[in-house]
């Protein structure tokens, strides 16, 4: 099950060794998401053998790996994605860690990687954050992003459980995600490529998952659009955006105005962002908000009859990023977005607020 092995590296056993000689930090306006490292990185070895090793924070450098490693052949590999926010009374905060160490095992589990726990793993990253914290912008609208991942690096070819592993984080400077910023995406819509199925793996977040994924992005790039809106099944689903889950704020059929998103039916990543946008819509009480399946062709009578406010995506590296078009089998589908006061926005200022902590909240995580 996903109860935590008894067996975990230990936060306390962390051996630290600092760089001499530290990099300039980066000017994050004209940054490139994820082309900047911090100084430092977090490795954590596993064997069958011997279980885990001690936890590691050591200068920031290239991996040595067997060139028959599980993680290159048969992509047993997995990771997360979360980020360091430096608030205005300069602390620095992540957001609900907790849901990240929660999927990072459920993915581990999934690619027959060993469990560790949960908690663990997360003050070895909180220690992490702290050696490199110079490295968090001093910016509200950039952030520190940090990338646990996992390799299987049994050094042998057979298609099995690996025998070795590798879990490494490592942290980068990100500014804004999006090159339009926060303006409205387009989005291609198209049942020729699938991003995830029953049984398959598009509710762990696996490598493999987004490596075979990029050349969709790029045919929806020819079409004059930013993002993938992934279909599903003969019906036509709406189930996620290019990296993002998908929010529709309608009129529903009955008459009644609906903040929807597809249920987590394990072909949808369980965002975090996601989540706390169902949490936070629950609590206003202003409108009814509801896991539903949503078709193209409830969206086009939608549209046809007036009833969408508003869609948008949700996700760790815009927060929230409002949709104007969407290209469906030829045709271009003009999506609503209100200039002011969008359901869209207010979200967007609710949880910035909270990442970074100009709003108190029990999502905050003091680093
Ligand atoms: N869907 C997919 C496919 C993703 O890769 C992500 C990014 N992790 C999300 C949705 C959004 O998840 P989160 O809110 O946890 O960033």
């Amino acid at each position: 099950g996903l109860a935590d092995n008894i067996q975990s590296f230990k936060a306390c056993d962390l051996e630290i060794t600092v760089c001499q000689t530290h990099k300039p930090k980066p000017d994050t306006a004209g940054l490139t998401f994820g082309t900047m490292f911090t100084d430092h990185m977090l490795t954590i070895e596993w064997s069958a053998h011997s279980g885990w090793q001690r936890p590691r924070i050591q200068p920031f450098g290239n991996l040595s790996i067997h060139p028959a490693c599980s993680a290159l052949h048969y992509a047993v590999q997995l990771f997360e994605g979360m980020k360091a926010y430096r608030g205005p009374d300069n602390r620095v905060r992540l957001f609900r860690p907790d849901l990240n160490m929660n999927r990072m095992l459920k993915s581990a589990h999934r690619a027959c990687l060993p469990g560790f726990d949960r908690a663990e793993l997360l003050e070895c990253i909180r220690r992490l954050v702290e050696v490199d914290q110079d490295w968090v912008p001093h910016s509200d609208s950039a952030s520190l992003y940090i990338r646990p991942t996992f390799l299987g690096t049994e050094p042998s070819l057979g298609v099995k459980r690996p025998s070795q592993a590798l879990l490494f984080v490592i942290l980068s400077p990100v500014g804004s995600y999006f090159s339009t910023g926060a303006k409205p995406v387009a989005l291609w819509a198209d049942c020729k490529y699938i991003r995830a199925w029953r049984g398959g793996t598009g509710d762990c977040k696996m490598g493999g998952n987004y490596g075979a994924s990029i050349f969709a992005q790029y045919e929806a790039v020819d079409y004059g659009c930013q993002q993938v809106l992934w279909l599903y099944g003969d019906d036509h689903q709406i189930t996620e955006v290019g990296t993002m889950n998908l929010f529709l704020y309608w009129t529903n059929e009955k008459g009644e105005e609906e903040l929807a998103t597809p249920p987590l039916d394990g072909i949808i990543l369980p965002g975090i962002t996601r989540q706390s946008i169902l949490e936070l819509a629950l609590e206003w009480r202003e409108f009814k908000v509801c896991e539903r399946y949503l078709t193209m062709s409830d969206l086009r009578q939608a549209l046809r009859d007036n009833r969408v406010k508003e869609m948008f995506g949700s996700g760790t590296a815009c927060v929230v990023s409002p949709v104007g078009r969407v290209l469906y089998m030829g045709e271009n589908l003009r999506i609503p977005c209100p200039p002011q006061n969008s359901l869209a926005s207010r979200l967007l200022t609710e949880l910035t607020d909270i990442q970074y902590g100009r709003t108190q909240s029990e999502w905050s995580f003091l680093v």
